[in-house]
């Protein structure tokens, strides 16, 4: 006898349902995505014992048609994708099309549905997957959905709910992913009677505020500051918690193209900017907004859709770590940094007052970085800072060439938290060094400590991001004894797109075999012998994941030539060298770390200081 046989599709549906709606919030964010899937702008929802009872969603949506009403209950009936690349191209909430199918299988669900277009909506009632009803009805335009006795015939799975005081907290969670994002649109919420939430169309901060704005005497948002980067792959908008206003339990939230995610690895990326900015267990808050093409991400791994994968991670990671970072930073220091009055510092013993030099023009003719012998060519990094031919003057130079690209607004002056600080004054003031590694500036606000070679660093990096945008043309020099590269097949076609920005900063490779090129002039700030380690980082850098925009690539290959460029420890500075790499490292727009995270600059306030010595 055969024993294989089709399982009936109330009993399919349930199955399903045990993956699709685990509790009431499931089943309420469900409903309220299918309704902003319709174009609702107003819904309210209705719930009665954390919605064991009733679950009850009204939108002023697009409704549904007589036909359509009764299909949508169907198993994969969904109106939102037709065909399997639809799903790489996803603009809805709701594309799998078993939602209703999945509610009406484990409550007693009752719908009346209107479309503009119709004179009378429609209504339909349904048990256990079975019709019980559906006759023509007078109703607003849009969709009402009752869902009552959820779980009514699973018994194990009512049994497993928690108590209506966490079941009430699980809805509003969801419901607080769902309307942080859709600031456009009206919300209530309604629990036994009483009002919860009562949202009104507003901004992405006003809605925070609504949401989260009740608790403390000062607005939610006054403690977070903006965030906001573009890059051709992701943009990226939204708040973080300033890091004095971490707390124990901090709302922290991603959303990509509309849909809340989790997101373990650019959380850390979100951890990582903060680094050593949190006192003690304490987390930061933040909501954050990513917009990407539907190509480049995979929302279909899981059924609930909160994971979501995205095509270039590493890549999301390290712009969303600087963006978090610039946020940080023009919060923290720049807006009280002023460098017009000079704090009183007495000299510390064993340190040299820089100013000993009354007139601190710098010599384009020296070159403190030279590490080649002296009959090389006399190019260093002096002369690599001036080199473009049009010479673009530093400010609007390195303006542009921050991580990404930024928006028009972003570059204006007015820019609150770019830098406010009069650069000229800088001269005539005392530096210090420490270590070789270290130069200190005292301001009014507190001392502030620069990395020396990370400044370099960050200063390189911005120089070689303009050369490489604006194919310009770096300082060469010639290698006396061409070095040679072998590459694999695979290398050699990724070389072949690096060519131009490798000669744009400083390159010049001519092919000699089917994979091998002669190095005969490298960037002049190269230590010898290095090419051919500075080629392999670079092309490490670039493969590592598969295509890039250019934007990216840009990116990376100036951060190994900044790495391989950047003085090392132990450098001496000598006055004019320590102004001069400050002055060009203060008018960078993103200063305090390097694009690859790391601390440039540290201020120690006085009020830490004077800490020490209580
Ligand atoms: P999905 O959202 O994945 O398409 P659902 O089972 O949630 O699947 O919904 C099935 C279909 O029912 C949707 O594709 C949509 O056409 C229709 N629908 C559901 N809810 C509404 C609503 N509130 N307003 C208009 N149409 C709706
Ligand atoms: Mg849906």
């Amino acid at each position: 006898m055969d024993i294989i046989h089709l399982l009936p599709d109330s009993v399919a549906n349930q199955i399903a349902a045990g993956e699709v709606i685990q509790r009431p919030a499931s089943c309420l964010k469900e409903l309220v995505e299918n309704s902003l899937d319709a174009g609702a702008k107003h819904i309210h929802v209705i719930v009665y014992d954390a919605g064991r009872t009733l679950l009850q969603v009204t939108d002023d949506g697009c409704g549904m048609s007589e036909t359509d009403a009764r299909m949508a209950f169907e198993r994969h009936a969904t109106s939102k994708i037709a065909q399997a690349q639809d799903l790489f191209a996803l603009r809805t909430m709701g594309f799998r099309g078993e939602a209703l199918a999945s509610i009406c299988a484990v409550a007693q669900v009752e719908v009346q549905t209107r479309r503009a277009e119709d004179d009378y909506g429609t209504l339909l009632d349904i048990q256990g997957s079975q019709v019980m009803r559906q006759e023509p009805c007078s109703c607003p335009v849009g969709t009402n959905f009752k869902v009552k006795n959820l779980f009514y015939n699973v018994p194990v799975r009512r049994k497993f709910l928690k108590t209506d005081k966490t079941e009430l907290r699980n809805l509003l969670t969801d419901f607080y992913r769902i309307v942080l994002v859709y600031p456009d649109v009206q919300f209530t919420f309604v629990s036994d009677d009483e009002v919860m939430l009562d949202l009104h169309p507003g901004t992405y901060k006003q809605r925070i505020e609504q949401v989260f704005g009740r608790s403390g005497s000062n607005p939610f948002t006054s403690r977070m500051v903006d965030l906001r980067t573009e890059t051709e792959l992701v943009s990226i908008h939204g708040f973080v918690g300033k890091p004095e206003a971490a707390s124990r339990n901090p709302q922290q939230y991603f959303f990509v193209n509309g849909r809340f995610m989790r997101h373990p690895y650019f959380h850390k990326a979100v951890m990582n900017a903060y680094s050593g900015m949190l006192p003690g267990e304490l987390m930061p808050s933040y909501f954050i907004y990513f917009d990407i093409h539907p190509d480049l991400i995979d929302v279909n791994i899981h059924p609930t859709k909160t994971e979501i994968k995205f095509a270039d991670e590493q890549a999301v990671f390290q712009i969303l770590m600087a963006a978090v970072r610039e946020s940080l930073g023009k919060f923290n220091v720049s807006p009280s940094l002023d460098f017009n009055r000079e704090g009183e510092i007495e000299m510390p013993v064993g340190m040299t007052p820089a100013d000993t030099a009354p007139q601190v023009r710098v010599n384009p003719a020296y070159n403190p970085f030279k590490t080649r012998p002296m009959d090389a060519t006399p190019q260093g990094w002096q002369s690599l800072y001036a080199a473009p031919d049009a010479a673009p003057d530093a400010a609007t130079l390195t303006r542009e060439s921050r991580i990404g690209r930024l928006t028009e607004t972003d570059l204006t002056e007015e820019q609150p938290g770019t830098l406010a600080l009069d650069i000229d004054s800088l001269e005539g003031r005392a530096l210090y060094r420490y270590a070789g590694r270290y130069i200190l500036v005292p301001t009014d606000e507190g001392l502030l400590l620069v990395n020396q070679r990370r400044a370099h660093l960050c200063v390189l990096y911005a120089l070689y991001r303009d050369l490489l945008t604006h194919a310009g043309q770096a300082p060469a020099q010639q290698l006396l004894f061409p070095e040679l590269l072998s590459l694999t097949a695979d290398e050699m076609t990724l070389m072949q797109s690096l060519l131009p920005g490798l000669e744009a900063v400083g390159f010049v490779l001519e092919q000699i075999g089917r994979t091998e090129y002669s190095i005969t002039a490298v960037p002049s700030l190269l230590t010898d012998g290095s090419a051919v380690s500075t080629l392999r980082a670079i092309l490490g850098e670039v493969s590592r994941t598969g295509s890039l925009p250019q934007d990216e690539w840009e990116r990376r290959i100036a951060l190994s030539m900044a790495r391989e460029t950047a003085m090392p420890y132990g450098k001496n500075l000598s006055d004019d060298e320590m102004r001069d790499l400050l002055t060009r490292l203060l008018r960078l727009p993103a200063w305090q770390y390097t694009p690859d995270g790391q601390r440039v600059t540290y201020l120690l306030t006085l009020e830490q200081l004077n800490q020490y010595f209580q």
